[in-house]
């Protein structure tokens, strides 16, 4: 099983602040689609960083440096107008650029079978880890966005004093 610690840099915690978006909840997603998508019963510990940069056209995943890259979306584009929409952009793009990392981490895929430069290239849509992570993305998306609510509705209970008190 791997447990994932995602950390913001420090313009991407700019970002997350801006749209009051919780880490830790991001954080909580990624782990709960990996334990059971992972079943190996040793527990890794993977280190993810987080950008998002608004002047970048695409998202990007590196492999070796477990580094995640979100071109962030601005109130100019279409889907960056509300708050929802931006979130569930980014959502989106996370779960795609994650599921580059569990190839790497849980398939052992390696940087060698990324045989394009861009999302340009013709081979792009056609390569094997684009066509998992393209499958992956279309699948969550939606649930990555109810989690996302689900869980930030139920941080704390407003009375959850007088269970203590009797
Ligand atoms: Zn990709």
């Amino acid at each position: 099983m791997i447990f994932v610690h995602l950390s913001p840099t420090e313009r991407a915690e700019r970002y997350l602040k801006r749209d009051n978006i919780d880490i830790n909840i991001l954080q909580t997603i990624l782990n709960f689609y990996c334990l059971y998508i992972d079943k190996r019963k040793k527990i890794e510990n993977v280190k993810m960083s987080l950008d998002i940069d608004c002047r970048k056209a695409d998202s990007e995943y590196n492999f070796v440096s477990k580094h995640i890259l979100i071109a962030g979306i601005t109130e100019k584009h279409r889907r960056g107008k509300t708050k929802n929409g931006r979130l569930k952009y980014l959502l989106e793009h996370l779960a795609h650029e994650f599921r580059h990392c569990m190839q790497e981490v849980i398939f052992k895929k390696d940087a060698s079978e990324v045989t394009y430069d861009s999302t340009d290239d013709a081979s792009y849509a056609d390569n094997p880890l684009e066509v998992d992570a393209m499958w992956f993305e279309d699948r969550v998306n939606k649930k990555f966005v109810e989690l996302y609510y689900h869980l930030n509705k139920n941080k704390t209970r407003k009375d959850i004093s007088k269970f203590f008190t009797g």
